[in-house]
């Protein structure tokens, strides 16, 4: 067993850190009040490759693995979340293009995506009505000529503001997950409109809306995959989105960590610091065992996804693990700042509103459980 780094794992995640503490960390709570990142952040997170971080060379990407990519996430995560989830969609766009496109599609989209042209990668899976079930969806895609004609409405889509290509979901036959296709759809495209901007309570940076197709034509050259087997590509898109996900949980939670152990250094009751009560210590010593446990688990899927093995139930129990975990660890970072733990004047109050969601996208931690359970069970 090797819990080692290769060479070219730390120099990603030295990259990530450095751009994250130097560029990103400064200018977070100015992101979350905004709700918008800047464009500059976008191109520097393209320039250093982290587009595309498991996406192959001759596409654009880094070609640097999926614990690279971890590593760079948890980074991105710890200054700022929201960057952190524009850049999880992009990379899980940007993989499920590399790996299901035709040639011609690849060379279309991947070298633009990882070089920050295209701006985000947008998946749009999610319905009002089909969010844990995507086999409930309703959005239609039907045979017109040489055209598919895609009508129907997402919900909850990252970055659908200003991506420059979406992956979409629709049904092109019978009910359930078999008659579900997926296709490539330009930002641009006419009929393709933005809807509600979500008010969310944490991840205020990330755009989240709904997205409507109305009579949005695309030729047939847009299915990505095979016809009726879109359900699969997105059961397979989303076991390595969860490591991102686990990853993004990690960085926020480590984030909570270093801030809650400063605090606990600097402030003094009864004439001692915090840090010095047992209680306090408790707290601290319960996180790190945690993040570490939740690290652990996280490194292991990626392992098995790099290495080509099947993954879906370690994606599940990292994802899980860590999103619980995170949540806790923010939890007892803002208890341990007392009053000022719940004002703006501290982060920690970000972190907590951020990591929220972890436990709720690309499958609850209910939708997880069963993941798990499902392959034990099998
Ligand atoms: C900020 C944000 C960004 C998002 N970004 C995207 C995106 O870019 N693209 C996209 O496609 N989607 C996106 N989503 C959607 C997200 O993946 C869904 O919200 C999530 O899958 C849950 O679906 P739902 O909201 O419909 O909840 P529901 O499916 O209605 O679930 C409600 C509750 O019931 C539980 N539940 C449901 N079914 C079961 C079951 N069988 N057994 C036990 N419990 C169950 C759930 O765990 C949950 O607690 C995003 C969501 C948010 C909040």
């Amino acid at each position: 067993m090797q819990l080692e780094l290769t060479e070219e794992q730390k120099l990603v995640q030295q990259a990530a850190r450095g751009f994250a503490q130097d560029r990103l960390a400064p200018i977070a709570a100015q992101i979350d009040r905004d709700e918008k990142i800047p464009a500059e952040i976008l191109d520097g997170l393209a320039e250093l490759g982290l587009f595309g971080v498991n996406v192959p060379e001759s596409l654009g990407g880094a070609e640097a693995g999926v614990v690279a990519y971890s590593l760079a996430m948890q980074e991105i995560a710890a200054a700022c979340a929201s960057t952190a989830v524009t850049m999880a969609v992009t990379n899980m766009v940007g993989e499920v293009i590399a790996h299901f496109g035709t040639p011609e599609q690849r060379q279309r989209y991947n070298p633009r995506l990882c070089g920050g042209e295209l701006r985000a990668g947008s998946f749009a899976l999610s319905e009002a009505e089909a969010g844990s079930d995507p086999g409930a969806m309703r959005t239609t895609a039907t045979r017109d000529g040489d055209d598919w004609v895609i009508d129907g409405s997402k919900q909850w889509i990252t970055s659908g503001v200003f991506a420059g290509v979406f992956v979409v979901w629709a049904r092109t036959g019978e009910e359930g997950t078999k008659g579900i296709s997926c296709f490539l759809v330009d930002g641009d495209a006419p009929g393709l409109t933005v809807g509600k901007h979500e008010e969310k309570m944490g991840l205020r940076g990330s755009s989240t809306t709904a997205l409507h197709f109305e009579g949005v034509r695309v030729p047939a050259s847009a299915l990505l995959g095979q016809l009726g087997g879109g359900f699969k590509i997105a059961m397979m898109a989303l076991d390595g989105g969860r490591i991102g996900i686990a990853s993004q949980a990690l960085g926020i939670g480590e984030a909570a960590l270093r801030e809650g152990i400063s605090y606990a250094k600097d402030r003094r009751t009864f004439g001692e610091p915090i840090a010095n009560r047992q209680a306090i210590q408790w707290m601290i010593a319960d996180s790190r065992t945690e993040l570490d446990a939740a690290r652990l688990l996280t490194m292991r899927a990626a392992c098995m996804k790099e290495s080509g093995v099947r993954f879906s139930r370690q994606a599940a129990m990292a994802k899980a693990y860590a999103s619980e975990s995170a949540w806790k660890v923010c939890d007892r970072a803002l208890q341990s700042h007392g009053g000022y733990g719940y004002t703006k004047e501290y982060a920690v109050e970000r972190y907590i509103r951020d990591v929220r969601v972890t436990r709720i996208y690309e499958g609850t931690s209910e939708i997880q459980r069963i993941v798990i359970s499902r392959d034990l069970l099998r």
